[in-house]
């Protein structure tokens, strides 16, 4: 084959962000996926301002936005005392054409970005990579249905990567002490909690929370021991939301699962002609809404600078591009996403402080443009 061939493993937002890109530049690119169709799985549901500029630079922001609700502010709450402070995203009207977050479920960006590829590219599902060995200028890709050849080969295969296993690279980090539960819930939480925003986080050190809007339900995040029988957890669920609103019935709940939750990053995303990606590179604790994120941006600035190398570009520029995400994901996606639990785990006291430093920063619109800026990834790509 003349032309250059990417392969791509994984069908979640990141291998298919990094599919058209690539797609978008004329680069031939196969996509596998093990699963049989794309994950519709609950997962994230919050899109930043730069990666809904990202999304509109491939030409399919439009359509997230058709299919989730704009967010203009989110909450900090006290799960006694009521709000703390609402962050109002216009003040970052001068950064981006889109200062507003996005709740969306994940798994209805893949088929847009599924149906945005172009026609001719090679998509495989039910392929499960085994196996990635590097020969010269080609590397082999080992699937339970043979073998494919590529030039560059992009691992986006999620936390548990067989690309990144078939490096030898490892996933170091640790695992957070309480598991997370999730519930989607059939109720109007706003009648219930008036003055909420669609996106909140409530602060507790017993039992901190999270409440967030998606466009079929409200999600409910929180905080599980270790160790104790999932359904022991799920039966007693019904209880716990009671105690978050008692809406004289019990709630709705459409779903709910229970998932361990890591921090973890390898020491290099790229090795030669294999790039890795998303959270087949790094992980993180959801709070802020950062791994999805992060893990675009890692597909379109990775991709662009491999289609840069395809099209005679310096090789450097690429493994330096590969060398900042990776520093993006330990320096930002990781340290925001734990401070934002050590807050709103915090003991009482120091929660009041800053309660106070939440407040200033809310009135202050520099300052708060300054956090914001942290909080969505804006400094990130800068
Ligand atoms: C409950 C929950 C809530 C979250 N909330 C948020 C949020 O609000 N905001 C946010 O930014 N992030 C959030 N995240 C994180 C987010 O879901 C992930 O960061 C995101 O899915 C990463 O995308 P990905 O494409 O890298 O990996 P994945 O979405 O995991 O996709 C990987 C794909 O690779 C396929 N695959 C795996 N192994 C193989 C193989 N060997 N061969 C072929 N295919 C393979 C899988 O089937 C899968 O389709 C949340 C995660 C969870 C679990």
């Amino acid at each position: 084959m003349n032309e250059p061939h990417v392969v791509v493993v994984g069908a979640g937002p990141v291998g298919l962000t990094a599919a058209l890109t690539l797609a978008r530049r004329g680069v031939t690119v196969t996509v596998v996926e093990q699963g049989p169709d794309l994950a519709a799985e609950s997962r994230a549901s919050t899109f930043h301002p730069p990666t809904l500029e990202m999304l509109h630079s491939l030409g399919v922001g439009d359509a997230l936005l058709e299919r989730g609700i704009v967010a203009p502010t989110f909450q900090y709450r006290d799960r006694r005392g009521g709000e703390i402070a609402t962050l109002d995203l216009a003040v970052l009207a001068e950064d981006t054409a889109f200062p507003y977050r996005v709740q969306c479920e994940q798994s209805r960006l893949t088929p847009i970005l599924l149906d945005a590829l172009p026609s001719e590219t090679d998509i495989r599902f039910r392929v499960r990579v085994r196996d990635v060995v590097q020969d010269g200028d080609e590397v082999l890709v080992r699937t339970d249905q043979g073998v494919l050849r590529a030039d560059w080969l992009i691992g986006a295969d999620g936390a548990h990567s067989a690309v990144r296993k078939a490096l030898g690279a490892e996933f170091a980090g640790t695992t957070y002490p309480e598991r997370f539960l999730v519930a989607s819930v059939d109720e109007e939480l706003d009648a219930a909690l008036p003055g909420i925003a669609p996106i909140n986080y409530v602060f507790d050190p017993d039992e901190w929370l999270v409440l967030l809007r998606t466009p079929q339900h409200w999600r409910v995040l929180l905080p599980t021991p270790a160790g104790t029988p999932d359904d022991d957890e799920i039966a007693r669920l019904p209880e716990r939301l009671n105690g978050v609103a008692d809406l004289g019935r019990p709630w709705q709940i459409v779903h709910a699962s229970l998932y361990r939750v890591h921090q973890r990053v390898t020491g290099q995303f790229r090795f030669d002609r294999v790039l890795l990606m998303g959270d087949a590179a790094h992980v993180n604790n959801p709070l802020g809404g950062l791994g999805m994120n992060s893990g675009i941006h890692d597909a379109v600035t990775m991709a662009a600078a491999l289609a840069d190398v395809l099209a005679g570009g310096p090789d450097d520029v690429l493994t330096e591009t590969a060398r900042r995400r990776r520093t993006v994901a330990v320096e930002h996606v990781q340290r925001t996403s734990h401070d934002n639990w050590s807050r709103i785990r915090a003991d009482r006291a120091d929660n009041a402080a800053e309660h106070e430093r939440l407040r200033a920063l809310a009135a202050d619109p520099e300052a708060a443009r300054a956090y914001l800026r942290r909080a969505c990834l804006i400094d990130s790509l800068s």
